[in-house]
This record gives structure tokens, C-alpha cells and sequence, in this order.
């Protein structure tokens, strides 16, 4: 498997961390996974990009953005498919094969960068939406063994990950026939509804509390546009995580830290971050 050592993952992240370095393994094939996986115990995940701040990672990283594998779909019976997906895809492709064959069933992810893999290992859907009835089955490899697991999801988790870590090889999704145009439209909808967000990100920096909602805290704490060297929170609104051009991975975190305090002294809650910083 091609190994980058020392690797600058900069640009493989959306919110473009200047200082991201990491050692860096680049799978073709299934069995590239099985072999890694069997190799190293305690490794990072890196798909689209777009939910990861990093730094100067230590563990192995695993580079799952390109193809391994094909997709392969079968009749359920008149109304449903079942597709196999694997996870490299993206969600702008993914959305491209819905419309292109009459799927319905993942037009929510309509304005979500990223890939299936991540979505998945996240259960990325604006608010109201879940993977749960779309994905049947995950398929995981762990420990140079593949298994599929059915997975159960909240807000923003898979609940029942395995312990340890693993690599979400594709998963089998469910989706309804219909017609291409009524899948456009409805993508066209969940477009209309997304923020314009302009310029280098990582979307919401914190999951929203069990009560309440974290940019209206962090708004009210007058965090808006709030800024550490090059990282910013964005001027319209308060949770979104921006990188306004040379931002260290130094600047995310103390930014992180000051609006986690901020939010806690005024509220008395503990924001937990949606985005995932990479510190080891
Ligand atoms: C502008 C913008 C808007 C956004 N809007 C939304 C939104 O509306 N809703 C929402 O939920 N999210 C949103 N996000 C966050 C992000 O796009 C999603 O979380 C996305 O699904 C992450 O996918 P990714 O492929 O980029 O994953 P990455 O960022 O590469 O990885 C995210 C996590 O998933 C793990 N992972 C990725 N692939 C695999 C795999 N194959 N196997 C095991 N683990 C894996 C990684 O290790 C990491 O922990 C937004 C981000 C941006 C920049």
C-alpha cells in the first residue's frame, strides 16, 4: 500500500489547517484494509475532510477518499433497491446516482460535503434526519476481519460502534424508486433551506446541547465573528468554524477552549464539539 510518511494533510481538510501533518496510507484494495487493520490497533480515519481539525497526528492515518470498490444494486421488489455503496463515495455523487436512477431515500445530504464513509461514522443529516432508515447494514473492518453490523444511530453518533477502532468499508442502502425529477426536486429543497457558507470550514463547531441550541449561546456570549490568529467563528453564525487563510491548529483549539468557557460560565453548559480535533 502506498505510504506517505510526514504527510501535509492540509489539503485534504475543508477548513485547510495549515500546521496537519501525519503519517499517511493510502488503501487500493479491500485487502490493503484487512492488512492495516490487522497491522496497527490504533489508527485515525480520514474520508472527505469536512468534520476534521488536526494537528501533528502521531497515530497511522488512513486515507479512505478514493475508490476501492464498486457499487452494486439489486430489486428488493417494485418499490426498492438495495445498493451496495462503499464508503469512499461522495455525497455529491452519491446524490448524482439518486436523481440518475430514480432513488429516493439520501436527497437530506443535499449541501453536506463529505463522504458516505463519514457520513455514516457520523450520521450527518440536517436536524430532523438520520441514517437509520436508509443504511441497513455497515460493513466494517476491524482487526484484518470483515463483519457487517446493523447500525443504530442519535444525533450526530453511531451508537453501537465496535469498541476500538475501525474502518467503515461501504454499506447496503434502501432506497425507494420514484422518478428523476421528484428526487431533483426535493434535493433543490434541502438546498434552499442550507447557510451560504463562504470560504474555508468545517461546518458547526459544536453539537447542540440536549436544551438548546449552540449558536444561540455562543451568540449571546458575543461570539459571532469572534476570532484566535486565523481561526473565526463565522459573522452569521455563531457555531460555524472558519478558517480565514493561515489558521494553526493552535489557533482552532484555543478558540475551541475560550467559546467552551465562555458558554459555561454564562449557561452552565459543557459544549461538546462536533468537529473532531486530531491532537494525537
Ligand atoms: C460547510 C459545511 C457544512 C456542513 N453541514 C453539515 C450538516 O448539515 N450536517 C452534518 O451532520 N454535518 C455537516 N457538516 C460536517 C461534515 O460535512 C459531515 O460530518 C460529513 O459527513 C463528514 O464526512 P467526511 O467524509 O468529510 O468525513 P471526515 O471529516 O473525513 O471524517 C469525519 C469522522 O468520520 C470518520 N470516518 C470517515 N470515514 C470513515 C470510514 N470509512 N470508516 C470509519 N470512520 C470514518 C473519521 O475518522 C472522522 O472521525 C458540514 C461541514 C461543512 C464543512
Amino acid at each position: 500500500m502506498k505510504f506517505k510518511k510526514r504527510a501535509d494533510i492540509g489539503k485534504f481538510l475543508s477548513i485547510r489547517v495549515k500546521d496537519a501533518v501525519c503519517d499517511l496510507y493510502f488503501p487500493e484494495i479491500i485487502d490493503d484494509l484487512v492488512r492495516f487493520t490487522s497491522e496497527f490497533e490504533d489508527f485515525r480515519i480520514l474520508s472527505g475532510g469536512s468534520n476534521i481539525i488536526a494537528g501533528d497526528v502521531k497515530k497511522p492515518v488512513l486515507y479512505m477518499g478514493k475508490a476501492i470498490s464498486t457499487s452494486d444494486t439489486d430489486d428488493v421488489n417494485e418499490f426498492l433497491v438495495r445498493t451496495f455503496m462503499p464508503s469512499w463515495v461522495s455525497n455529491t455523487a452519491l446524490l448524482d446516482y439518486s436523481v440518475k436512477n430514480g432513488l429516493s431515500g439520501v436527497e437530506f445530504l443535499a449541501g453536506i460535503p463529505g463522504n458516505l464513509g463519514g457520513a455514516l461514522y457520523g450520521n450527518a443529516a440536517p436536524a430532523g434526519y438520520s441514517w437509520d432508515d436508509v443504511a441497513t447494514i455497515i460493513y466494517i473492518v476491524q482487526d484484518g476481519k470483515i463483519f457487517p453490523l446493523v447500525p443504530e444511530y442519535s444525533y450526530r453518533s453511531l451508537d453501537n460502534k465496535p469498541d476500538g477502532c475501525f474502518v467503515i468499508y461501504g454499506a447496503e442502502l434502501i432506497l425507494t424508486k420514484d422518478s428523476p425529477e421528484n428526487v431533483r426536486s426535493r434535493i433543490k429543497d434541502f438546498l434552499a433551506k442550507r447557510l451560504d457558507i463562504k470560504g474555508p470550514s468545517a461546518g458547526s463547531l459544536f453539537k447542540n446541547p440536549k436544551d438548546g441550541k449552540a449558536g444561540y449561546m455562543l451568540e449571546q456570549c458575543g461570539m459571532k465573528g469572534f476570532s484566535v490568529g486565523g481561526a473565526k467563528l463565522s459573522e452569521n453564525h455563531a457555531n460555524i468554524i472558519m478558517n480565514t487563510g493561515e489558521g494553526t491548529f493552535d489557533d482552532f483549539c484555543r478558540l475551541k477552549d475560550i467559546a467552551v468557557e465562555r458558554v459555561r460560565e454564562k449557561f452552565g453548559v459543557t459544549l461538546e464539539p462536533e468537529v473532531q480535533f486530531w491532537y494525537d
